[in-house]
């Protein structure tokens, strides 16, 4: 049976974890925080005592960490994981994280004589639980290949994608973060216009919908704010500006202005200082509803 580490059991982890056990794989896991350790041993894995102690018994050896510091502490730190991995053992990097920390663990893992994917994922907490995450591979096809049965159990298999070469999952994950959070901010903006000027927000929704202007956004998303008010706290705004800062340093590094990315990450930055680094993920249209003095529900209630 293949031996799978888990490192990083935080809302997304947590889920990925117990996925990989009630898929029948052998998990050892780990995490600072000993409530959610806890969480995983009550799923059914095995606790380890340390990073290291989770990736030395592994084939696969996965982490879902908040962001690149952690990452590479994690992975080429002391005591980290890719020098306690022995030699042909596969590491899936499924954090959303940058490509210059990838750089660097390759080399590491290369050296290790490890193979490494970066594979960070989509679909928010709600289809982490349901094992039917978007994953997007960057790295060896063959490597991929190895590492399917294990992203199966945790992802749609329709939607893994081998996106290209190594850091090119990392740079797909923050694209597509950037242009939905534009989106959010787009969508914002013009409910709380419409609304402030009159028009029912049920038939202003429905129009928008079913015009050149719709977008995944508006038609899905949006609905969590606009049914119950809930700006999904499964993803925190300390990580939402974590990724929208990524986004536009990837932009920086590869020498392509994007000023439009760069007002978007400081609207979000400041809807992160107004309502606090665990507020949820929508928490821009609240700044609108404050701005605008509107809340943004259905007009009747579905
Ligand atoms: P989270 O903060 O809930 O979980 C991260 C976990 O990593 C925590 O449990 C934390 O204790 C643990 N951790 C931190 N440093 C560690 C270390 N040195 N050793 C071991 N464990 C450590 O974050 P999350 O929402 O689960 O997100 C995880 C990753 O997935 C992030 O990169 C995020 O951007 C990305 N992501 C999140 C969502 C979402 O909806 N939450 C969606 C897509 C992608």
């Amino acid at each position: 049976m293949t031996r799978v580490g888990f490192i990083g059991l935080g809302q997304m982890g947590g889920h990925m974890c117990r996925n990989l056990v009630t898929a029948g794989f052998d998990v050892s896991a780990f995490d600072i925080d000993a409530e959610a350790l806890a969480r995983a041993r009550e799923a059914g894995a095995r606790a380890a005592g340390s990073v290291a102690d989770c990736a030395g018994g592994a084939d696969v050896l996965i982490t879902s960490l908040p962001g690149p510091p952690q990452v590479e502490q994690v992975l080429t730190g002391a005591g980290g994981a890719i020098a306690a991995l022995a030699p042909g053992a596969l590491m899936i990097e499924m954090s959303t994280s940058s490509q210059e920390v990838g750089r660097r663990a390759l080399e590491a893992a290369r050296a290790r004589g490890v193979e490494l994917i970066d594979a960070p994922v989509a679909g928010q907490t709600i289809r982490a639980e349901s094992g039917t995450l978007a994953i997007y591979a960057g790295g060896e096809a063959g490597a991929l290949a190895r590492a399917l049965p294990v992203l199966e159990a945790i992802g749609d298999p329709q939607q893994i994608f081998h996106v290209g070469s190594h850091g090119s999952g990392y740079a797909v994950k923050l694209l597509l973060n950037l242009t939905w959070f534009v989106h959010a901010v787009a969508t914002a903006e013009a409910l709380a216009v419409g609304v402030k000027a009159g028009v029912n927000i049920d038939k202003l929704h429905t129009a928008l919908v079913h015009s050149p202007a719709n977008s995944n956004f508006l038609e899905h998303d949006v609905r969590m704010v606009l049914d119950r008010g809930d700006f999904d706290e499964g993803f925190a705004m300390k990580l939402v500006t974590k990724d929208l800062g990524l986004a536009v340093d990837l932009a920086r590094d590869v020498g392509v202005p994007v000023e439009l990315a760069a007002l978007v990450e400081q609207i979000h930055l400041r809807a992160r200082s107004r309502y606090g680094d665990h507020a949820g993920e929508m928490s821009a249209m609240r700044l609108y509803e404050e701005l605008a003095e509107v809340e943004l529900r259905w007009h009747t209630s579905s």
